[in-house]
């Protein structure tokens, strides 16, 4: 993590965050290290690249390698989405491509906390660039631990809904951590992520998602 673990509170306790960084998200890391350490021809691939072609991973190895890789990925990207000092609103095109594409930024968070109650069991909320409609932001949820890259929805902004996220600090209120949440959002790394999906051609997203993503 880039900021120590009391640096969210009180929107998110130290607690939390320091079982989330070191058992869950440390036990997905382990987990992938034992999938893939008996397939040589797997040694130095990032889990981003393992996420994104599943036809190349054994067939023993993909369920496993799809839960764990897709908890790297996203915790990791995850952590470098809040931040206990950044701008607490979007600005410039982004602010704009929100405004376009959800009718402003308290109409996106209504959307974006209503999918997140909307989850049924464990999953992440999403804010997306999607790849079809002309590069237009989406919200949208995925189930356990999948990306929506896969899908070839570029990532911008993304929430834990796992209980793990919010139940010490915020018991079953769901909603009330998802309302928390949006005072640590670091919007100057989702205008850097909007950015680096605009200059990228749409359909090179996938193939490219882990170099714009800075994820190993
Ligand atoms: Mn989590």
């Amino acid at each position: 993590m880039p900021y120590g673990a009391a640096a969210l509170e009180p929107h998110i306790d130290a607690r939390t965050m320091s079982l989330h960084h070191g058992a869950h998200h440390a036990e997905y890391v382990a987990q992938l290290n034992a999938a893939v350490e008996l397939f040589p021809e797997l040694e130095g691939r990032s889990a981003a690249w393992l996420l994104l072609n599943p036809g190349k991973v054994p067939e023993e190895a993909r369920a496993a390698v799809r839960v764990s890789a897709g908890g790297h990925v996203n915790h990791s990207l995850f952590w470098r989405a809040m931040s206990p000092n950044a701008p607490s609103e979007p600005t410039g095109r982004l602010a704009e491509a929100i405004g376009r594409d959800f009718g402003g930024y308290e109409a996106f968070k209504s959307r974006f906390e209503e999918e997140g109650l909307g989850i049924v069991g464990s999953g992440w909320i999403w804010l997306v660039r999607s790849q079809q409609n002309g590069g237009r932001l989406r919200v949208v949820t995925t189930a356990g631990h999948d990306n929506p890259l896969v899908q070839g929805h570029f990532p911008l902004l993304l929430n834990d809904a796992w209980e793990h996220a919010y139940y010490l600090g915020h018991e079953n209120r769901r909603g009330e951590y998802l309302k928390d949440w949006w005072a640590v959002v670091d919007w100057n790394e989702v205008a850097r992520r909007f950015l680096a999906s605009d200059h990228t051609a749409r359909n090179r997203w996938a193939a490219e998602g882990e170099i714009l993503l800075e994820v190993a």
